[in-house]
């Protein structure tokens, strides 16, 4: 089978690789229909993710048909179309039992990171049932791809952890594909505000098209004094941090309202400073999270009910042979205006 491999820093290319093959009693195999290009992906590539070792096919979203199943594999079968989800769990450990799949002790993110990812024409999925999600009648099969972790990133890291409100303030610092995820998922809770802030003009109009209801860009020098200026000067409830650079989090550490929430999302891959001599006194939170796409189930309702169309975030396809070129295309969003690219293999 075709898949994209990852061969050290700034290496990848598309190979020739056996099938893959059931290893455990829950695991089953999944032939990929479509899948896409997540920014990780372009950190992996930038050598930023160490843990994943040279060889690996990337990717950790798509969708697709069960192939084969294991034996121990009850509620799926050979043919079922499931969406495939970026995080693994086990079900069974003390995390999942928490709810926090993100750190299953016998999964987590390991899909395109610590073992054979979906950027490829089979994909083994271990913990199938856990792992996977039969696809509900009327979600199309792009607006699934979304799902795998974008949707649930942005919900779970963005508005969940800010506690979004009606009525609520709201600034997303960072409009690429996950800022427009919470941009989406945000407005279930109907925010009075939603202030979009990016250095690219054409992703804010895109913002502004989704629900924002004002738009700033971060290349302005005035930008925070904007953001305050739309707040009557208070700031803003939630902040969420979007793009993982550490202008963009002190951005929200100057915005944030007394009391509110900074939300982090964003990959960060340097140290960020904190300004507790400003903060101490706030009464602020400040989140992480990885996701845990615990949400899975509720999106795939919204999807399914029309709340959102995530297929809007959408804006190129290619055929998996065509892969080098849609990292490309991916990789130079600022010059190719791409969001989301669909990678058909199937
Ligand atoms: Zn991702
Ligand atoms: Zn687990």
């Amino acid at each position: 089978m075709k898949a994209l491999v990852y061969n050290g820093p700034g290496k990848k290319s598309l190979e020739e690789r056996p099938m893959p093959q059931i290893q455990m009693p829950t695991d089953a195999v999944v032939k990929i229909l479509k899948t896409t290009i997540c920014g990780t992906d372009l950190h992996i590539l930038k050598g930023d993710v160490p843990t994943c070792e040279r060889g690996r096919v990337l990717g950790h979203e798509g969708v697709g048909v069960i192939e084969q199943a294991g034996p121990a594999v009850t509620g799926l079968e050979r043919g079922d179309k499931v969406l495939i989800s970026c995080i693994t769990s086990c079900g069974k450990c003390e995390n999942c039992r928490k709810g926090m799949y993100s750190h299953c002790a016998h999964g987590g993110w390991i899909l395109g990171h610590k073992i054979d990812g979906t950027q490829a024409e089979y994909v083994r999925i271990p913990f199938a049932e856990t792992s996977l999600y039969k696809l509900p009648e009327g979600v199309e099969d792009e607006a699934a791809v979304m799902l795998s972790d974008i949707f649930p990133t942005g919900y779970e890291c963005g508005v969940l952890n800010g506690k979004i409100k009606p009525g609520d303030t709201v600034a997303i610092i960072g409009s690429g594909p996950i800022g427009l995820a919470v941009l989406l998922t945000a407005q279930f809770y109907t925010p009075a505000q939603i202030i979009m802030v990016d250095v690219d003009n054409k992703r804010l109009e895109v913002a502004k098209s989704l629900g924002a209801t004002h738009i700033i860009n971060a290349g302005d020098e005035q930008a925070v004094e904007k953001i305050l200026e739309l707040t009557e000067g208070k700031g803003v409830d939630a902040a969420v941090e979007a793009v993982g650079i550490p202008a963009s989090f002190v951005m929200c550490e100057d915005i944030v309202a007394p009391g509110g929430v900074i939300a982090n999302v964003g990959v960060h891959g340097s140290k960020v400073d904190l300004h507790l001599e400003d903060l101490w006194s706030q009464n602020i939170t400040i989140t992480t999270r990885l996701v845990d796409t615990v949400t899975t189930p509720m999106l795939l309702k919204t999807v399914q009910a029309k709340k959102i169309i995530p297929t809007k975030l959408i804006t190129h396809r290619f055929s998996l042979d065509e892969i080098i070129t849609a990292y490309e295309v991916f990789g130079k969003a600022a010059e190719t205006n791409a969001l989301k690219v669909i990678i058909n293999a199937g």
